[in-house]
């Protein structure tokens, strides 16, 4: 599947497998307003949002009476267009953008799911990734078995995803009513999720205990939305009102909203949103998250100083941290690379020759800029390397007399089980080499990352209300140590066993990523 719409860093390299970089997992948006066009406003709140996930894009519209799902693989743009959202007519409405982190990259798995009971209907998208899966499988099995329905394993092909388990656990008691059923089969989900759902006249928003992943409320003239972040706020004209808090549900109908706890909140949100995967235009818990970036600069040009002519980033989620240095270290700010941001939308393959071009498809120097000057290269994080490393030799290549590499995050060196695919931590170069065998590796004359300490007091937040686990290991949830290894969690556990039997599920890969 073709990638998206270019914004990433870590995508510079096409059709390179090792190049990829950490991959957001989905966004979520959700809409109650009757009277507006609810399935309009989605489709561009899941436009905002198309830089979490762009394998599949869905909408499911509830007219009160009963719920019509739309999905599709592709891009937002792609997967809708006048005449399919027209037929989504109603006044509540949720949508997803989708990006595996568990699950094949397939039809079934996109997002909304969608099940019917005996009573109406619910569908349900999710952002983050659980890590319960094998419990809530034989929750499922349990639940089934209980009311007769055919064993879970001994269907026909369904989905493989997390999300899947949670949605078939919410129908399965349609007799005590959404609302209730959520609080009871909240409390049993463990891992990472910001959770919207609906049934056919009630929109819902829950968030686990620990708020990983973000989740906004805001407010329209006529109505309520929820969404990932706030750029899918402002694009629908709502005002923002506040976070969904951690270990909360909230259900949104005619009454206006209805707040309930299911767990008691521990918040752990994921400092690498304000790294990486946020748009910048996004606020989260209040807290811009350009200003948060250009704050991570500015502590890194005071820790990891440079004497250099030209401070640049590496486009475009190096932007606001090279502006931070620059403006911090006093040294002149320049774009020196060009990025061609719509060749990430094209589904033509690169021919064998274009392949070898390599990052020059998606970067350009500009020469005159970057001849015999001695370069600060500012990039939000290193993965795997290989995309700094081409962005090195490319600099050489176009006349720098020195690159001095320099990182707004600490060493990714563990892998996330909370919905974003970095890689195998065995992938991660930070995990096996010291910070000057990377430099050599990357071929740069100088290579520093931001302390995590520094990374910390830029977003402002106490240290222990955020996940840093990527960079230090330590995990909110419990992380089996045999999974440290893994590539995800639900590679390992037994739900593995149980999907993988599913007919032309994809075998072993049901739970990993394509
Ligand atoms: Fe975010 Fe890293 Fe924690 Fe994953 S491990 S939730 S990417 S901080």
């Amino acid at each position: 599947m073709p990638r998206g719409d270019g914004k990433l860093n870590h995508d510079l390299l096409p059709n390179d497998p090792d190049g990829k970089g950490p991959q957001d997992a989905c966004g979520v948006f959700g809409i109650w307003a009757p009277g507006e066009e609810v399935a309009n406003l989605t489709y561009f709140g899941l436009y905002a949002l198309q830089h979490r996930g762009q394998e599949s894009a869905g909408i499911a519209v509830g007219d009160g009476k009963k719920i019509l799902v739309y999905k599709d693989m592709g891009l937002v743009s792609q997967v809708f267009n006048e005449s399919n959202l027209a037929s989504l007519r109603g006044d509540v409405a949720i949508g997803h953008a989708r990006y595996s982190t568990t699950g094949a990259s397939i039809w079934e798995n996109a997002q909304p799911t969608f099940r019917s009971t005996a009573v109406g209907s619910i569908a349900l998208a999710h952002n983050g990734n659980l890590t319960n899966t094998g419990d809530l499988a034989q929750l499922v099995e349990k639940a089934q078995a209980d009311s007769g329905e055919i064993e879970f394993a001994q269907r026909p092909l369904r989905s493989t995803s997390d999300t899947d388990l949670v949605t078939s656990l919410l129908a399965s008691h349609p007799d005590r009513g959404l609302e209730s059923s959520a609080i009871d089969v909240l409390r049993q989900v463990e891992g990472a999720f910001s959770f919207v759902f609906m049934d056919e006249t009630t929109l819902y928003a829950a968030r686990d205990r620990y708020g990983v992943r973000p989740l906004a409320l805001g407010r329209l003239e006529r109505g309520w939305v929820v969404a990932s972040e706030t750029a899918a706020l402002d694009i629908v004209g709502a005002s923002y009102v506040r976070e969904i808090e951690p270990g909360e549900l909230l259900a949104i109908d005619e009454q206006g909203p209805r707040s309930s706890r299911f767990a008691d909140p521990k918040p752990r949100f994921c400092s690498f949103e304000f790294v990486y995967l946020a748009r910048p235009d996004s606020n989260l818990d209040g807290r811009s998250v350009h200003a948060t970036r250009v704050e991570v600069g500015r502590r890194l040009a005071r820790e990891a100083p440079a004497e250099a002519d030209l401070v640049m980033p590496t486009p475009d989620s190096g932007t606001p941290a090279a502006i931070g240095y620059a403006e911090e270290s006093g040294i002149p700010y320049a774009a020196g690379l060009v990025k061609n941001a719509y060749v990430g939308r094209t589904f033509i393959q690169p021919s064998q020759t274009l392949r070898q071009l390599g990052i020059r498809l998606k970067l350009n120097p500009l020469r005159d800029v970057i001849r015999g000057k001695r370069l600060v290269v500012v990039d939000d994080s290193i993965v795997r390397g290989n995309t700094q490393r081409a962005v090195v030799r490319m600099l050489r290549e176009a006349g720098a007399t020195e690159v001095h590499v320099r990182i707004s995050s600490p060493p990714v060196k563990w892998p996330c089980f909370y919905g974003i695919d970095f890689a195998t931590r065995a992938e991660l170069i930070a995990n096996g080499l010291t910070v000057e065998e990377i430099r050599t590796s990357l071929g740069a004359d100088s290579l520093a990352y931001v302390s995590l300490d520094g990374l910390v007091a830029a977003i402002g937040r106490p240290k222990g209300n955020l996940c840093r686990a990527c960079f230090d290991g330590e995990y909110p949830t419990e992380v089996p140590d045999a999974h440290l290894m893994g590539r995800q969690l639900g590679d390992l556990t037994p739900v593995q066993s149980l999907i993988s039997s599913l007919p032309s599920a994809g075998g072993g890969d049901a739970l990993g990523r394509p």
